[in-house]
């Protein structure tokens, strides 16, 4: 699941590529939308909420997507290789004169009348990088249903909007909470600092091409795919597990000595975890 600075980031992209300019081509590879054809249509722009793109044309067409696990945008000059991915992984093109946007492996793709948005994102909570943040709110979301898993509410888009598991790890890291301790357990002090934590996090990496949450020279992050390696504060092998709802369960680390709180039980532990998972 992407983070929601990198949905931030392909949005942006976008933007800058086709924003105000007229498209000469449009192909849109998934059966429903086969047909649809936008040339000679202007795009208004792309803004992202949450970890949704939404792109705008004139005349009152929104193209929503959802980068989901393995989903990308790129964004290719006209001489250039294009390089996301083999074709027939490509779900979307928007071509103007001297620039293509590519959309491959794209999970959601569907079209909406520009006012019914709320449709597809209506649900989600304040965007840790929207102009609707709003910190008290997501606290609240956050704290609605005291016996959830702080990693499970921290991952609730309709909570707050942003968030994905690498980010997970790493705040449940650093306000010292394992993913496991329910949320209304937390103590007061640490819960009111968790989304100002997040928007930071969030805010910081937004214009990175490597994630980093640790202000250290040498290590990105704390914890997210450094199992069974020594935490970077107290030296104590990091611990992986997942964590999910049953349906999708997302591998998960914690230090067990800097973070209080429940944890899984070793036979639920992933082992010999070496390698980083991919983020996006
Ligand atoms: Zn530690």
């Amino acid at each position: 699941m992407p983070e929601g600075d990198t949905v931030w980031q392909a949005a942006r992209r976008l933007h800058d590529a086709l924003a105000g300019q007229v498209l000469t081509r449009s192909d849109f590879r998934v059966p429903k939308y086969a047909t649809v054809d936008l040339t000679g249509r202007t795009v208004l722009g792309t803004t992202p909420r949450g970890k949704h793109l939404l792109t705008r044309f004139e005349g009152g067409l929104t193209l929503h997507t959802h980068l989901r696990m393995e989903g990308a945008w790129k964004v290719y000059g006209s001489a250039e290789r294009w390089k996301g991915g083999p074709a027939h992984q490509i779900r979307a093109i928007l071509g103007t004169v001297d620039r293509t946007a590519v959309g491959y492996r794209l999970q959601v793709l569907e079209f909406l009348r520009t006012g019914e948005e709320e449709r597809a994102v209506g649900h989600l909570g304040p965007d840790l990088l929207g102009p609707d943040w709003n910190p008290d709110r997501a606290l609240a979301n956050l704290l609605a249903d005291p016996a959830r898993p702080l990693g499970e509410a921290l991952l609730d888009q309709r909570n707050l909007a942003g968030i994905g598991n690498i980010y997970k790890s790493e705040l449940c890291f650093l306000i010292g909470a394992t993913p496991w301790l329910p949320v209304g357990a937390l103590p007061a002090d640490r819960a009111a600092i968790l989304p100002g934590l997040a928007r930071r996090l969030l805010e910081a990496n937004r214009d990175r091409p490597v994630r980093r949450t640790t202000g250290l020279r040498d290590h990105d992050l704390f914890v997210y795919g450094r199992a069974p390696r020594p935490c970077l504060r107290c030296q104590t092998p990091i611990l992986v597990a997942d964590q999910g709802d049953g349906s999708r369960e997302r591998p998960t680390y914690w230090c067990p000595a800097c973070q209080t709180g429940p944890a899984p039980g070793p036979g639920s532990r992933r082992v010999r975890e070496t390698r980083p998972r991919p983020s996006n």
